[in-house]
């Protein structure tokens, strides 16, 4: 099997040889820019620059992926909010809302111009070019922000979290102007050459918004994306999702990437095969700040409790070891005696 097909297989669980080990999330690592040349913030802007990045997460780590882009701000510059540019071990962040002062005007259609908005020409430019340069064999992996990430951060968090109570009805209309601003922006990924979308929804996680919240507010959106989007999706929630673990078995994506805070058994138990499951090694404990021994040992865990890709549970922190990164594929050749 080619890296691209075992991926691809393994999220819709069809049989796999091995367990793929990729990453869903941010790859950008320090040891990585050094190593390349291709340097963060200049890697957020420049297309040759974030493929460079890209490329050297699967030739020097050996991730079995080409994940781009580097942050969760792509989307949101295009509509409007401001955006730091971040450093080189800091990812760019949102600085400002342009829905801030209590708008209940929320457009109606996606922007006609969005594909030309911000740094979006730069993700489609590098897709194009990983998909070109690349023998087709590696999986190309495309992330951005989810809808409940963009309404909440085009409004202001505080004031989504309000009016999601006070206000449900304008809450709807931005989490549905969100979903078809998110489903636009896929498909382009899409059809630039991405063969996964990562969608990355931390505002979507039970440490912000209520189980039934989930249920009434975002599961439906999710489903309703699934219909609509033209391949396969991860999604990514961060932090403890044990609590809404029947709903994300619904959802209509192929998987779903759990961090290590969600125990992965129970979630293999609740998923049933329904969707696939995608993790789960600690970055910010083990990758980050652990040995590459306890990397090896976290991932020989989540090989054995059954992870469908072997996978850091959320994005790589910049300044995480390589070596740490790199165990991670020793231990699922040693678990295959490859
Ligand atoms: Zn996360």
């Amino acid at each position: 099997m080619t890296q691209k097909d075992r991926l691809i297989a393994a999220i819709r669980g069809d049989d796999v040889d091995i367990t793929p080990v990729a990453s869903i999330t941010q790859t950008g690592i320090e040891e990585l820019m050094d190593a390349t040349g291709a340097v963060w913030p200049e890697a957020h802007r420049d297309p040759e620059k974030m493929t460079a990045l890209a490329r050297a997460a699967h030739d020097i780590i050996g991730f079995e992926g080409l994940r781009v882009p580097y942050c969760l701000t792509v989307l949101l510059e295009a509509l409007g909010c401001e955006v730091t540019e971040g450093s080189k071990t800091r990812q760019p962040s949102i600085k400002s809302h342009p829905y801030k002062k209590e708008s209940e005007n929320i457009p109606a259609e996606v922007p006609d111009d969005l594909l030309e908005r911000g740094r979006i020409p730069v993700v489609l430019e590098s897709i194009r070019m990983l998909a070109r340069d690349d023998d087709g064999t590696v999986p190309i992996i495309a992330g951005a922000e989810g809808p409940i990430t963009v309404a909440s951060d085009l409004l202001e968090v505080t004031t989504f979290m309000k009016w999601s109570i006070k206000k449900r009805d304008v809450i709807e209309r931005y989490v549905d102007y969100a979903t078809d601003v998110v489903v636009a922006y896929a498909n382009a990924l899409f059809d630039a050459g991405a063969d996964v979308f990562a969608l990355l929804d931390p505002v979507a996680s039970p440490d912000l918004l209520s189980p039934r919240d989930f249920e009434k507010l975002i599961l439906p959106r999710y489903q309703e994306m699934s219909t609509r989007l033209n391949g396969d999706v991860v999604l990514h929630i961060c932090g403890d999702v044990t609590a809404i673990l029947p709903q994300l078995a619904e959802t209509g994506f192929a998987a779903i990437s759990i961090e290590e805070k969600t125990n992965l058994v129970e979630a293999k138990r609740a998923f049933q095969n329904k969707t696939r499951i995608v993790g789960n090694v600690s970055t910010s404990r083990t990758i980050f700040r652990g040995t590459p021994t306890e990397v090896l040992d976290e991932s020989a865990m989540a090989l054995q409790k059954g992870t469908d890709v072997l996978a850091p549970g959320c994005g790589l922190a910049p300044t995480s070891p390589i070596d740490n990164c790199k165990a991670m594929v020793v231990a699922r050749n040693d678990y295959f005696d490859l």
